[in-house]
């Protein structure tokens, strides 16, 4: 109890940030960087820490993934802990921890997949965003998904960022990727695919697409992969001067694919424009993708009615996410996140990053997000003595789970690097009693 007690007109503030990616952290840094009598327990469902930037930031963009040491230094502050392989909804329950903590945030993302909504979406060979990025990032959910990529051709849906992350990765080949943590079992399975050719589809057009031109300028580097793109879709440099920054960049990349020769490399990325998933066709697997042609007028997406079939054998739509309902927490079923009011959902319980706004934004939006909701949970709460982290402890005791510790994490941190080969940084473990395993070693 001595933390508190250990200034007694100043009582411990107790907050739970269930969820230890960068929403959690920046939440958590700015909660306890000025405020003495803060203490925060980080929580994850997983014995591993930082959430999107291990099993969602692209495993080639590793440069990304420093941010982890920014999360790293608040770890290392007294009043901040990461509780790893306790689940909200297995091991505890909300009221529980309302009871234990002045404040519990939810910083649980976003993972589910938004519905595509059309025939076919339910067979093997369609596979969201949500499960293939976890794939082939080593997250222990989907360490089985075992995706069939014995297929020729490959549809992505979608004109984000993740619909250009997947299909790099499925472009790029084994020597492009041996600097990267790629998961073991997604290299075998896409570097010894026979993919040829790769579809990226946006139901609008490019000055409506929402990937960035960074990304998207990466599509025109690949070794064995052209990428390209159909003339009569772009706009004519009349309007150049009316577009966006990004719009141009963006365009400019894309005017270089429509003249990239489609033999130049063994493998072909092609980004069509104007389409929009009708159904997925085939019986008990993938055999094709029926699209309509559109038109936008006023930013509104209509269909033409002139269908055609994209012959593949595999769709991956990367057309957002969801975070996923909590009993008794109100829910936005329009927006796929909390019901909240600039972060306040109740008395006590706040929440932050896409559960709170959505997915939508960069790593870096989190940053401020965390800043804004910190500050309004040092306004509104005051600490009432709750018992925090020892009745947590107390807690865990009693139900005899095995939580893992920061220091744990660096164990099983140390365990990934020593086993990676070549230029890896890491070879990430999937499996979770494994891990538990070498913490307890
Ligand atoms: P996103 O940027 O919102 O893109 C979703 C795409 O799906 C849009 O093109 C959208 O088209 C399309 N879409 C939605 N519903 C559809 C439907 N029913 N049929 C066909 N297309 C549909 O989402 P995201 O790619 O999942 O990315 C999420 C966030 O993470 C974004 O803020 C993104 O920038 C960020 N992110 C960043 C990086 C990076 O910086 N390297 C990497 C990955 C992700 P409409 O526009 O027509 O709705």
């Amino acid at each position: 109890m001595a933390e508190n007690g250990s200034a007694a007109e100043q009582p411990t503030l107790w907050v739970a940030v269930i969820g230890a990616g960068p929403a959690g952290y920046y939440t958590a840094e700015a909660l306890t960087k000025d405020a003495d009598n803060v203490r925060v327990d980080i929580i994850d469902r997983l014995p591993t820490p930082f959430g999107l930037i291990r099993a969602g930031v692209a495993p080639d963009h590793q440069s990304i993934k420093n941010v982890s040491r920014r999360y790293e230094a608040t770890n290392q502050r007294d009043n901040v802990r990461f509780v790893g392989n306790l689940s909200l909804g297995r091991d505890i329950t909300l009221t529980e921890l309302r009871d234990l903590y002045d404040v519990v945030v939810l910083a649980t993302g976003a993972a589910k997949d938004r519905p595509l909504g059309i025939d076919g979406e339910d067979l093997p060979g369609v596979i969201g965003s949500a499960p293939f990025v976890g794939w082939y990032n080593a997250h222990p959910d989907y360490k089985d998904l075992s995706p069939d990529l014995r297929v020729a051709s490959v549809t992505v849906v979608g004109n984000g960022n993740v619909a250009v992350d997947v299909a790099r990765i499925l472009a790029k080949t084994a020597g492009e990727m041996a600097g990267t943590d790629l998961a073991h079992h997604a290299a075998d399975a896409i570097h010894g695919s026979p993919i040829k050719d790769i579809y990226v589809i946006g139901r609008r057009g490019p000055l409506d697409a929402s990937f960035t031109p960074k990304e998207l300028n990466e599509l025109n580097q690949l070794e064995n992969c052209v990428a390209l793109t159909e003339a009569e879709h772009l706009p004519s440099e009349d309007i150049d001067d009316m577009m966006t920054g990004v719009q141009r960049k963006n365009v400019s990349a894309l005017r270089q694919m429509a003249e990239n020769d489609p033999t130049a490399k063994p493998v072909r990325l092609h980004i069509l424009f104007f389409r929009r998933p009708m159904a997925v066709l085939g019986d008990e697997c993938v055999c094709g993708l029926r699209l309509e042609e559109t038109v936008v007028e006023e930013g509104a997406c209509i269909g033409t009615g002139h269908t055609e079939v994209l012959p593949t054998g595999l769709v991956v739509p990367c057309i957002g996410y969801r975070t996923s309902p909590i009993p008794d927490v109100p829910y936005d079923e329009r927006r796929g996140c909390f019901e909240n009011e600039d972060g306040f959902i109740d008395h006590g319980l706040y929440c932050v990053g896409w559960a709170k706004r959505g997915p939508t934004g960069t790593i870096g939006t989190n940053k401020p997000d965390g800043i804004d909701v910190a500050r309004k949970i040092l306004s509104e709460v005051t600490p009432a003595g709750k018992p925090g982290r020892d009745g947590l402890e107390a807690l865990v005791k009693e139900r005899d789970l095995k939580i893992v510790t920061f220091q744990d994490w660096k164990k099983i941190e140390a365990s990934e690097e020593a086993l990676a080969q070549g230029s890896a940084p890491r070879r990430k473990i999937t499996d979770i009693d494994e891990m538990v395993r070498i913490v307890e070693s």
